[in-house]
């Protein structure tokens, strides 16, 4: 085989673009409905909508059901790329969450119209596409929340413009692929997900005052939720959260320590909603940090602990913020840093309610525990801890006053009672999944409801049959 000059300079600035690191854009160039330019993804997006406009419901939930069956197919493949791409995470749980959502992600039956009707005739409420949304989505969930996200808009009848995070804009392209591929299997129309190669602050911006895009959504930290609340657009804001979890002295003790070990550990506590501080009463704290440990957690103590603090977090003028470098990591590499030898999947400690490890947001495989003498102490510190975002609360406890007052008072978007945190998006817990949960804007559990406008229609003295 003869190879001419220019097949030998494409090699070499393959070979370059590799070291230095851009083979992830070079990989993406083959996906469909991503592109070299936001303008150039905007305009194909517009044309698909338009196209989008005249399908059935009908064709819209074939289209979904391809999309569950890719997502299950290919659920592994996402995991490894999302861990291998982003360095966060864990890859059998990362299956589990892709499972999670072609599974429990709301289609086409989530959208139910309303009726009125009486003496002046027949009043119809339907809930209609916004046309174009924009997303920007997070590293932590990459393409789940580009696939849990798609199938919402698309049931809606809606199409997606995504400007996923650049951490993980491969592991998200990817899944804007599986979602296209999916729609041209089920007949649907070209580029009705779309995204660019290289997402930057710049084509977040364009999108965002693009007129193309009629509605925005937000999945991240509370800088992203910020600037899209500020756009002048309708905006679904799904922010931050730091979920105190409380144990009483009426829990079942063994149960509510595995909960705890198996909801905080869960890919490595990058979910949002993970149990990421633990309140426990005296009279149980023993009986709980034994059961972790006997659940797979290892306890650090004393100098342990700051050394942990030195590693996982950085310190400016006395305020905390997360060491990036270690956001997703397994506990076992951490433990080798302090020169422990173990496969643990979670770090626990004992600390005081003001401790760095209980306000700051982690995302780290570490539960800090903190002794309270009572329940009352427990909410009023656990409140505290989850800094009015809004976000998720859970509790072990068999005492239902304990139970309400603890919801009374964090007032978050979910609150799980007896069970691991990951029972409040559906695993294990009744209800569906959703990989944006939006405590700001008050959405909640979003699904294709939430990206619906509801639009009536009027009949005057007719269609009304009694
Ligand atoms: P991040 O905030 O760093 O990034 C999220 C997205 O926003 C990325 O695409 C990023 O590029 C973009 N972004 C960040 N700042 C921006 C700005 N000022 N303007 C425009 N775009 C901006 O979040 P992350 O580290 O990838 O994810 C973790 C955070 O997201 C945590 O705080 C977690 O609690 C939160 N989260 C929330 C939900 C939810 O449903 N509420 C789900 C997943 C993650």
């Amino acid at each position: 085989m003869r190879i001419d000059e220019n097949q030998i300079s494409e090699i070499i600035k393959n070979v370059l673009a590799n070291v230095a690191g851009e083979n992830v854009t070079e990989n993406a160039r083959s996906y469909k409905g991503v592109f070299d330019s936001m303008s150039d993804a905007l305009e194909a997006v517009n044309k698909a909508y338009k196209q989008y406009r005249s399908y059935t419901v009908e064709q819209r939930e074939q289209i979904i059901s391809k999309i569950r069956e890719l997502t299950l197919n290919e659920a592994e493949e996402m995991a490894k790329l999302g861990v291998s791409e982003t360095g966060m995470g864990r890859v059998s749980d990362k299956i589990i969450k892709h499972q999670l959502v072609a599974n429990k992600t709301p289609g086409t039956e989530d959208l139910s119209p309303s009726v009125m009707t009486g003496d002046n005739g027949l009043t119809l409420v339907e809930m209609a596409p916004y046309g174009v949304i924009g997303s920007i989505t997070p590293s932590t969930n990459p393409s789940e929340t580009v696939i849990c996200n798609s199938i919402g808009m698309i049931a809606g009848g809606n199409a997606v413009v995504f400007n996923p995070h650049p951490n993980a804009c491969k592991t998200a392209n990817y899944a804007v692929d599986l979602v296209n591929r999916a729609i041209l299997e089920a007949g649907g129309p070209e580029n009705l997900v779309v995204s660019v190669y290289k997402p930057t602050m710049d084509t977040s911006n364009e999108m965002m005052k693009s007129p193309i895009v009629r509605m925005l959504v937000a999945t991240g930290g509370p800088g992203v939720v910020r600037t899209l609340l500020s756009s002048g657009k309708k905006a679904i804001g799904a922010g931050a959260g730091n979920p105190p979890v409380i144990v009483d002295e009426t829990a079942d003790i063994k149960k509510a320590a595995r909960d705890i070990v198996a909801g905080a550990s869960f890919d490595n506590n990058l979910p949002c909603i993970a149990e990421k501080e633990c309140f426990a009463v005296d009279s149980i704290a023993d009986a709980l940090i034994a059961g972790m440990q006997e659940a797979g957690a290892y306890l650090i103590k004393g100098d342990q602990v700051d050394a942990l603090v030195k590693l996982a977090l950085v310190e400016k003028d006395g305020k905390y913020s997360i060491n990036k470098k270690w956001v997703g990591k397994d506990a076992g590499k951490f433990l080798k840093e302090l020169g422990i030898n173990s496969d643990a999947r979670l770090i626990i400690c004992e600390t005081n309610a003001l401790h760095p490890f209980v306000q700051v947001e982690m995302m780290m495989p570490v539960l800090p525990i903190v002794r309270v003498p009572d329940i009352d102490d427990a909410i009023e510190k656990a409140v505290a801890a989850e800094h009015g975002n809004r976000h998720s609360a859970h509790i072990h406890s068999k005492n239902i006053d304990n139970l309400t007052k603890f919801a009374r008072a964090v007032e978050t978007t979910i609150f799980v009672k007896n069970a691991p945190s990951y029972a409040g998006i559906g695993a294990g817990g009744e209800g569906y999944t959703t990989f944006t949960i939006a405590g700001p804007t008050g959405e909640g559990l979003t699904a294709a409801h939430s990206f619906t406008r509801q639009r009536r229609c009027v009949m005057v003295d007719g269609l009304h049959i009694v």
